[in-house]
C-alpha cells in the first residue's frame, strides 16, 4: 500500500505502509473460529475417550443444566478469566500486531471453555484440554489452514502463559494421563518461552517496518 504523505516543493513524498495495516478484522475472527473449533472439538473427543457414554450426556442440554453449570463458576474463577485476559493482552502487545493482541486476548480466556464438561457434572478433569496433545494439534492446525508461522508462534505463546498461570496443574497429556505431572520449575521456563515467542514475531515485525517504511523523492 502506497500513501502520499505531502507535497514539498515540487516533491511528492510517499510512504509504503507496512503489510500489518492490511491485516483484516475477518482473518482475526476466523483464527479465533478455527480455535474454537479445535477446542471444543478436542474437548468432546476427550471426553468421548475417557468414557464414550458421556458424549450423550454432553449433548443433553437443558436450561436448567445450563444455568447450574454457570452457577458453579466462582467468583475466584471468574477473576481467573480476567487475569488471563490481562496477561494474554500484555504478552500480545510483544507482538506489535493489533490483530495477534486480539487473538492472544482471546485464545487466553477462552481456552477454560473446556472447563464445560466437568461444570456440566461428568467425571472429568476440569482441564481437559489444557493438553501439549491439544497445543500441537492447534498449531499443526493452524500452519494447515493459514500457513503463518507467526500464528503459531503467537498461539503457542497465549498456551504456554496460561497453563504457567494455571500453576502447572493440568493433565498436559490428556486424555491418554490425567494427573498433572509437571515439575514445577518448568513455570519460569514456560512464561519465558511465551515471552520469547512473541518478542520474536514483535522483532521480526519491527523489522518488517523498517525495511518497507521507506521515503520516495
Ligand atoms: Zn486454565
Amino acid at each position: 500500500m502506497l500513501l502520499k504523505l505531502r507535497q514539498v516543493g515540487k516533491k511528492l513524498y510517499s510512504v509504503h505502509l507496512p503489510s500489518f495495516v492490511n491485516m483484516k478484522f475477518k482473518e482475526v475472527l476466523s483464527w479465533c473460529f478455527l480455535f474454537l473449533v479445535l477446542l471444543l472439538g478436542f474437548t468432546a473427543v476427550s471426553v468421548a475417550y475417557l468414557k464414550p457414554s458421556y458424549l450423550l450426556d454432553l449433548l443433553e442440554i437443558s436450561p436448567d443444566r445450563v444455568s447450574s453449570a454457570i452457577s458453579k463458576i466462582s467468583p475466584p474463577m471468574r477473576l481467573d478469566s480476567v487475569k488471563h485476559g490481562i496477561f494474554g493482552f500484555l504478552l500480545g502487545l510483544l507482538t506489535l500486531e493489533p490483530g495477534y493482541v486480539l487473538f492472544s486476548v482471546f485464545t487466553s480466556v477462552l481456552i477454560d471453555l473446556d472447563h464445560a464438561p466437568f461444570l456440566l457434572g461428568l467425571s472429568v478433569p476440569a482441564r481437559i484440554s489444557h493438553s501439549l496433545i491439544f497445543l500441537s494439534l492447534a498449531d499443526i492446525g493452524y500452519l494447515l489452514f493459514f500457513r503463518k508461522k507467526e500464528l503459531v508462534f503467537v498461539f503457542t505463546s497465549s498456551f504456554l502463559l496460561h497453563m504457567a498461570l494455571d500453576k502447572l496443574n493440568i493433565p498436559f497429556l490428556s486424555p491418554f494421563m490425567l494427573s498433572p505431572q509437571l515439575p514445577h520449575w518448568l513455570r519460569p521456563i514456560f512464561v519465558l518461552l511465551s515471552f520469547s515467542l512473541n518478542l520474536l514475531v514483535g522483532r521480526s515485525r519491527l523489522r518488517e517496518v523498517m525495511r518497507v517504511l521507506h521515503f520516495r523523492v
